[in-house]
């Protein structure tokens, strides 16, 4: 990096710090970026998960199957197979340090923080967010529902898992059981439990007076996430690997990796003066 660039950069920290020093309350929108620090893959994207969790026999195109609301019905073998390992996964990995940054930023905040994310690893959740401040708009791997489905009825993925001999099944009916998140055309998919997360956020959103939006690892293939950030009315922060242009001036963006622009904008925020919230 030369200098021009290394000031850029250094005037982009410094004002994002700021204005999560001027806010009141800190908006995460988060999309895959934010996990692959935790070493989580975008399920939807390339890259490990991929490969590791690929049923025996299946083939890496094959598995573009699997992200179709049909999958559960058509192979309930191979999908439970693949998602049974993700499960697995996102059980035991361990989210990173970027997601304590966050909490401390916000336990100086009069609203604290809510989370809008598209993940559904459930590690907003792992890492000690509030269940109540969490919007998961792709739902999660957590909790499962009927493939068919036959009612509305939700509950905990349980033990279910890899090791399992035989894919989990609907109490109500006996059918196949599948994880209540969104996949691509999928009309199966029972969204009550989103709906719910989206009126607490509703509620949330009427208190506050000035939000700050922390973008991060956000993708434009599927744009929820970007969409959300851009029309939720505060200044944006973008934080993306490798498309952090923002359209207006009053955004910023910057490009980098979750972990380490959350860690950048920390040392900005201890290095000036402690964090406070004046509207306190
Ligand atoms: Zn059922």
């Amino acid at each position: 990096m030369d200098y021009a660039k290394n000031l850029n950069r250094d005037h982009g920290i410094a004002r994002a710090a700021q204005l999560i020093r001027a806010a009141d309350a800190i908006v995460i929108a988060a999309g895959a970026g934010m996990s692959v620090d935790s070493g989580l893959p975008a399920f939807r994207g390339s890259g490990g998960l991929w490969t590791t969790l690929m049923p025996a026999g299946m083939s890496e195109r094959q598995l573009g199957s699997l992200t179709q609301g049909d999958c559960f019905t058509k192979q309930p073998s191979q999908a439970w197979t693949f998602y049974g390992r993700a499960l697995d996964v996102c059980r035991h990995s361990v989210p990173h340090d970027g997601y304590q940054l966050i909490r401390e930023w916000a336990s100086t905040k009069r609203h604290g923080v809510f989370v809008y994310t598209s993940n559904v690893d459930g590690h907003f959740q792992a890492a000690g967010f509030s269940e109540d401040r969490i919007v998961e708009c792709h739902g999660t791997i957590h909790t499962l529902q009927c493939a068919t489905p036959c009612s509305d009825r939700l509950w905990p993925a349980g033990a279910s898992n890899s090791g399992a001999s035989e894919p989990p099944s609907c109490p109500n009916c006996g059918g196949l059981a599948r994880p209540n998140f969104l996949l691509f055309a999928d009309d199966a998919w029972i969204p009550a439990r989103t709906a719910r997360q989206q009126a607490h956020l509703h509620d949330w959103a009427a208190a506050i007076e000035r939000a700050v939006v922390v973008e991060i690892g956000a993708g434009q293939a599927v744009p929820s996430i970007r969409l959300f950030a851009e029309t939720f009315g505060a200044p944006l922060i973008r934080i993306n690997l490798d498309d952090e242009h923002v359209g207006h001036d009053t955004a910023i963006g910057l490009r980098g990796s979750a972990l380490a622009v959350l860690k950048e904008i920390n040392a900005a925020l201890l290095k000036d003066a402690p964090l406070v919230d004046t509207s306190r």
